[in-house]
């Protein structure tokens, strides 16, 4: 029988010891971790993520801000925000909601941000301390799919993983923590030769790329964890059909809203090999917000000099 790996009730988990140890902080006289988040514009789906993010805040009894900026914002003046933020003794860690529009300089506005407050972990510094094993800041995404791995118990010492998607967010970091577990990595991309016989060596498959159902059974060894980091609509009745034959239920999701979710992984088709795998939706998408909460506690908890 296929385990499937449950990231909704993995994060839910780690919520409630996030509430916790947050109750237990205010008890003892602290102040609440505050987080912010810089949203420049207008864009629905950024929109939605800074609401979550903000509201998951809220719900563990962290102070969560919004700060919302015009679309046309200037550098200089996203600059005096950052500025601001950095200097706020409320603002625990705060980051900026990407992608930015065309006109702002990303990784110089990232590169502002205080790397003690860089809850997102994509600070230079915080990318220089992963890699060094220093401690800092490691990216919500891939920190949650380690914790996803140690509570369902699969074993990393030794182990294989393959990792398709080499992006600063997700694939790179997620090399860097699972070296750290001592697990033997390799990272895969859009020149990789033979991309389905490298997968197939993979104890821990990790799928981060950003197409629809790409990873079939074909790259997959019988008995390996298979996690799935991609978020892709599928808008083709045809696709659906593909993808998820004789499920009533999506077919009915896909009529109500005219898409469906579905990651990189052909769920249906691999979890017949697959010893365990993540769902989309509810498999690594939740743990991104938990983990980002678990971040924004440490930075307060060292901001207030209670230790880590
Ligand atoms: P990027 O677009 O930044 O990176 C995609 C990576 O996939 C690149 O390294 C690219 O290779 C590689 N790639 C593309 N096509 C192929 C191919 N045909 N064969 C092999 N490799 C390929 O994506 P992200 O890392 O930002 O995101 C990946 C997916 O994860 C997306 O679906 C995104 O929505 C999702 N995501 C989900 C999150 C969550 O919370 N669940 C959080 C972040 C992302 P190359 O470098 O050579 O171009």
């Amino acid at each position: 029988m296929t385990q499937i790996l449950d990231g909704k009730a993995t994060a839910e988990a780690i919520r409630r010891e996030v509430t916790a140890e947050v109750a237990a902080m205010v008890e003892g006289g602290a102040r609440a971790p505050g987080l912010a988040v810089v949203l420049v514009g207008e864009d629905p789906a950024s929109k939605v993520y800074v609401g979550s993010k903000t509201r998951a805040c809220e719900e563990v009894g962290m102070v969560g801000r919004t700060v919302q900026l015009e679309e046309s914002t200037s550098a200089e003046k996203l600059v005096s925000v950052i500025d601001e933020l950095n200097a706020d003794e409320t603002v625990d860690g705060f980051l900026i909601q990407l992608p930015l529009p065309s006109h702002l300089p990303e990784r110089e506005m990232v590169s502002r941000v205080a790397p003690d407050k860089d809850v997102d972990g994509f600070h230079a510094v915080n990318v220089g301390r992963l890699w060094l094993g220093e401690g800092g800041f490691a990216p919500a995404t891939p920190s949650g799919i380690v914790e996803l791995l140690r509570r369902y118990q699969v074993p990393m010492e030794g182990a294989r993983a393959v990792i398709v998607g080499r992006s600063n967010i997700v694939g790179k970091p997620m090399a860097a923590l699972l070296l750290r577990e001592n697990v033997t990595v390799t990272l895969c991309h859009s020149r990789t030769r033979d991309l389905p016989a490298v997968c197939r060596e993979a104890d821990i498959l990790i799928a981060a790329i950003g197409r629809a159902g790409m990873i079939g059974p074909e790259s997959v060894q019988h008995g390996a964890t298979v996690i799935d980091v991609g978020m892709n609509r599928l808008t083709e009745r045809s696709a659906v059909e593909h993808f998820f034959p004789g499920d009533a239920k999506r077919m009915e999701v896909f009529e109500r809203r005219g898409s469906t979710l579905i990651g990189d992984v052909d769920f249906t088709r691999v979890r017949e090999k697959a010893a365990a795998i993540t769902p989309v939706p509810g498999g690594v998408g939740p743990l991104t917000v938990a983990m980002l909460l678990v971040n924004t506690l440490r930075a307060s908890k060292i901001r207030q000099g209670l230790g880590e």
